[in-house]
């Protein structure tokens, strides 16, 4: 960064709202060819970038940088973005490290604006390439030509990264949290990147190579035939039909399921339309949002989650007080009962949507039974207001609640009789029961759903559900994994929602079995002392059994 004194800080200023300008231009640019590429969820964080421009924080500094301390515009704007993004990055979580991304990406955007050349050099790919690098910013991301791009690799991020969101909506290799050393790599190094167990060989041997050219002409293979069966509804080989439905968080990822054959939606996370805002959306706003996406389904189920704030969503316009351990506080329901000016309108939103659809409503973070009572006696509410107001409505919407906190688990049979359905949420489960925080790179190791331990957990649930007649899902994470799917049936689960593109493959596994054998399997599954050695075993039965699944 070239940096030099001025004299008349004035006119160094003046060329500020010119760039700040054509800086909003490219992002705008950018945000509309990231909605076309990967949809309007994960091309917001262009917006996001947008409202930066407009921090009157931001801006002041860097205007008081220039008068003050006499330095020229450009280093003004290197610092001020330097100075928020190292605030952002003291904070814990990863939400806030992928924020201090974005600010230096900003600050980096409006450097080279104003020394009128194109940001960053396009990295302009010839041949198809493995990308490696020290982070990835969404901008980086979105101008890659995603033709030529067979996956990345990169030292920063975690599981909810841009460089992990990207990768998993377009389908490609991405292996994050990797050793310093990949960065010394010269361009053109011939590397395998494996995203199924999350390494990266350099320099493989030709028995290596030759080895993977088989997998990856397998994979591709197996990707066609699942494909061109995924409208078709998962039968297990005995004839059990078992519903596969997705996770969706937006009306793109609407149209991504229906395509790939999700026959509903399992998990329909509705933080998004909280999210990168300034103020919270109204009832109506809601209303319309969720017709949206109902309407892609039709007859179709979908379950809507009632807002999971907290945690690591953190919505800036609450102005929630700073938690010691946001994933142990106030979040998901608990937040919502103590805040009916947040809950009241997203329910009554939800019951006007749901009319002549097939939506459900679902609580997150359920703790106790008595969560269940206050929040269905909102509901009652809700409904009785609405018909105060004489608006129609989804009188009989089922209700639900996610069990992804240990006590409810343990606490099944008792909760079972007052709720229509359980949707197990494994990510949360997991960090709750294994006591690892989601979001921290450095216990990946034990943050695994296939710990025998929430395994148990989760047969339990499964066992109390059907006892009591109702239905049972598994939305989290382990619901699409393949491994997981022979142990999930022989529990008896009744419904995997997952990733959207994660749909085929699930289909074609759960065909390829018997439940009698996914019974043995599970069984075995829950004696085994961990995680790894779970997944070793599945391996070898898939293997024994000779169901593809990579
Ligand atoms: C879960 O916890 O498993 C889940 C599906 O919810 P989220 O990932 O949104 O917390
Ligand atoms: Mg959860």
């Amino acid at each position: 960064m070239d940096r030099c004194p001025i004299t008349d800080a004035a006119s160094e200023l003046s060329r500020l709202p010119a760039a700040v300008e054509k800086a909003k231009q490219q992002l705008d640019e950018l945000f509309k060819k990231a909605r076309k590429e990967v949809g309007e969820k994960d091309a917001e964080i262009f917006q996001a970038h947008i409202s930066m421009l407009e921090d009157p924080e931001l801006i002041g500094m860097i205007e008081n940088l220039v008068t003050e301390q006499h330095i020229n515009l450009e280093a003004a704007v290197w610092d001020a973005a330097e100075h928020y993004a190292q605030l952002l990055s003291q904070l814990e979580g990863e939400y806030f490290q992928a924020r201090a991304v974005d600010v230096r990406d900003v600050g980096l955007r409006l450097v080279a604006v104003l020394q009128n050349r194109p940001f960053q050099p396009q990295l302009s790919l010839s041949k198809p390439s493995i990308i490696l690098a020290k982070d990835l910013t969404p901008s980086d991301t979105v101008q890659l030509d995603k033709t030529m791009v067979l996956g990345f690799c990169t030292v920063e991020g975690g599981e909810t990264s841009h460089t992990a969101i990207l990768a998993r909506s377009l389908g490609l290799a991405a292996v994050v949290g990797c050793p310093n050393e990949i960065l010394e790599l010269t361009d053109g190094s011939l590397v395998i990147l494996d995203g199924y167990q999350g390494k990266l060989y350099v320099d493989p041997d030709k028995a290596l190579l030759d080895e993977y050219e088989k997998r990856l002409e397998a994979a591709k293979g197996l990707k066609q035939r699942t494909l061109a069966r995924c409208h078709e509804p998962a039968v297990t080989k005995d004839g059990k039909r078992v519903e596969v439905v997705a996770n969706i968080g937006n009306v793109q990822g609407a149209k991504t399921a229906i395509q790939h054959g999700a026959e509903g939606v399992g998990l329909l996370r509705t933080e998004f339309l909280y999210l990168e805002r300034a103020t919270m959306p109204d009832e109506e706003e809601q209303v319309q949002a969720y017709r949206e996406i109902v309407k892609v389904f039709g007859k179709m189920p979908v379950v809507l989650r009632t807002s999971d704030i907290g945690g690591d969503k953190e919505i800036p316009y609450l102005n929630l007080p700073r938690e010691m351990n946001p994933f142990l506080g106030e979040r998901g329901l608990r937040l919502c009962l103590t805040n009916p000016q947040l809950f009241k309108p997203q329910l009554k939103a939800a019951l006007r949507a749901g009319e002549g659809f097939n939506l459900k409503i679902m609580f997150p973070m359920v703790t106790v039974e008595d969560e269940i009572h206050q929040a269905k006696q909102i509901l009652d509410q809700c409904k009785e207001e609405l018909r105060k107001e004489g608006k129609t409505f989804a009188a009989d919407v089922e209700v639900g609640i996610m069990v992804e906190v240990p006590s409810a688990a343990i606490m099944a049979d008792k909760l079972a009789p007052i709720v229509d359905f359980f949707s197990i949420g494994t990510n949360d489960l997991t960090q709750y029961t294994l006591a690892v925080d989601r979001t921290n790179p450095h216990l990946i190791h034990l943050a695994s759903a296939f710990a025998p331990a929430v395994l148990r957990l989760i047969r339990m649930v499964i066992d109390s559900a059907h006892t009591c007649g109702k239905w049972v899902g598994v939305c989290g994470e382990l619901a699409g994994e393949p491994l997981a799917i022979p142990i999930l049936l022989g529990m008896g689960l009744d419904e995997f929602s997952m990733n959207p593109i994660a749909v085929p493959l699930a289909k074609h596994i759960l065909r390829s079995l018997d439940v009698p054998i996914a019974k043995r399997i599970a069984e075995r599954a829950l004696t085994l002392p961990s995680a790894e050695a779970v997944k070793t075993y599945v391996r070898q039965e898939m293997q024994s059994l000779s169901i593809e699944i990579d």
